[in-house]
């Protein structure tokens, strides 16, 4: 069968030039340890500098060093009592970062951390110097990163399905951003005077209705209206360039949304919606952010209703839930998750000084399916509740809708003041 023969030689070059070679450059070639009478010095031998981040965690006491995707040459890692270390553990943590986790027998903090560049026969090193500290030192300097490796950029534009399952560490202190390398001699920073992206999503749509309130009213245009009061003050500032995942009446898939501020790499994603509740005189806003629990009984059935917008619409998407699911506790994750909390406390805060009624406990979270983009900051903004009669209509009128809005860019604006406050310090 010389045909097929032939077919399948062509199908196997065909995935030689399509399949990208496993390149991976970086090798992580030994682990040393150096103890002195002031401070532990690890030394990690790389085939090649590398960007790095390290930092501590706590239960167990542990030492993370993350680099980009390496081949683990070091073996098995001799390692002295005073070190501290008990074991190492390491593999790839999502694509693109590969982690090395230290577990430690003592709480310790790092002192400095930098590379060496390759000096003749001497490899390039990443040097760690640490020191063992009471557990309440340890717990005030388990919040600093060392290193400017950033997981969300080389996260982004990463296919959801082919993210590497997480290993054991899902608890990660907030990352604050990394400082940009400066390059005196260059002049310009290129990112600076860049608008930052905001994604609006408009709840529901088309087919689904979303909440009905009293005066037969729909969640969907009152959010739909919302949203764009919102996109116009945003715009109005000259700071954001605003994308809606809906700018008309129709229906988009929770995951399309998600995918939407992915692929339009949003540093923020606000999606609005209004609630209705078996309680008619309960009113007043609420913000949600993502948790694996959720807050309280009513903000479980609120997410559970909110994820079922794909099921009103008639689209089973078990399937991709499982995927998104699988990357659901990952270290960007944690990192977004975090900022998605900042920026929802920055939001109601805002919301408060603008004098918006708001819900009581007004910063929730829970499982919401439309949060679950890894590495973008996002929130869900319940504006009201229409089945309170007063605050239904309240919606239905563009001056409140516009009072909303503008305690919303107001959060947005200060929170993007605080980002950029440690981008530049
Ligand atoms: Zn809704």
């Amino acid at each position: 069968m010389p045909h097929l023969k032939t077919i399948l030689l062509l199908i196997g070059m065909l995935f030689c030039i399509c399949a990208p070679a496993q390149a991976k450059a970086l090798s992580v070639d030994d682990v040393r340890f150096g103890v002195h009478p002031e401070k532990i010095r690890m030394v990690l031998d790389l085939s090649e500098v590398s960007d790095y981040r390290v930092f501590t965690m706590d239960k167990p006491y542990r030492l993370i060093v993350d680099l980009t995707s390496f081949e683990w040459r070091a073996g098995k890692v001799a390692r002295p009592a005073q070190s501290g270390v008990r074991d190492i553990r390491e593999g790839p943590l999502q694509p693109g970062v590969s982690r090395i986790v230290f577990d430690m027998d003592r709480p310790i903090s790092v002192s400095t951390a930098f590379v060496i560049p390759r000096q003749g026969q001497t490899p390039d090193r990443l040097v760690i110097d640490y020191r063992h500290v009471s557990a309440q030192t340890f717990r005030v300097d388990k919040e600093k990163i060392h290193g400017t490796l950033r997981a969300s950029d080389i996260y982004r534009n990463q296919n959801l399905a082919t993210a590497n399952p997480p290993r054991n560490d899902e608890s990660a202190p907030p990352l604050p951003k990394a400082k940009p390398e400066k390059k005196p001699d260059k002049g310009t920073n290129k990112t600076g005077g860049k608008k930052k992206i905001v994604v609006i999503d408009p709840g529901h749509g088309g087919v689904d209705p979303g909440a009905v309130g009293v005066d037969n009213i729909y969640e969907k245009h009152v959010v739909l209206a919302l949203g764009k009061s919102l996109k116009a003050q945003l715009e109005e500032t000259g700071r954001y360039r605003v994308l809606m995942t809906r700018e008309k009446d129709v229906f988009v898939k929770l995951a399309d949304r998600v995918k939407f501020a992915r692929d339009n790499n949003a540093d923020l994603f606000v999606s609005i919606h209004a609630d209705t509740i078996h309680k008619p005189n309960v009113s007043g806003t609420s913000v949600y952010t993502l948790s694996k629990e959720a807050s309280d009984a009513q903000t479980a059935k609120l997410a559970e209703k909110e994820n079922k917008a794909d099921l009103i619409a008639g689209i089973d998407l078990s399937v991709e839930d499982e995927q998104v699911v699988n990357i659901l506790f990952d270290f960007a994750r944690t990192e977004t998750m975090n900022e998605s909390k900042f920026f929802a406390n920055t939001l109601v805060r805002n919301m408060k000084e603008d004098g918006v009624k708001l819900l009581e406990n007004p910063s929730r979270h829970a499982g919401f399916a439309v949060l679950k983009a890894p590495d973008v900051p996002s929130i869900l903004i319940e504006a009201g509740f229409m089945s309170n009669k007063k605050e239904a209509r309240l919606l239905n009128k563009p001056e409140h809708r516009e009072k909303i809005a503008r305690a919303i860019r107001k959060g947005i604006d200060a929170f993007f003041e605080h980002v950029q406050h440690y981008e530049n310090n």
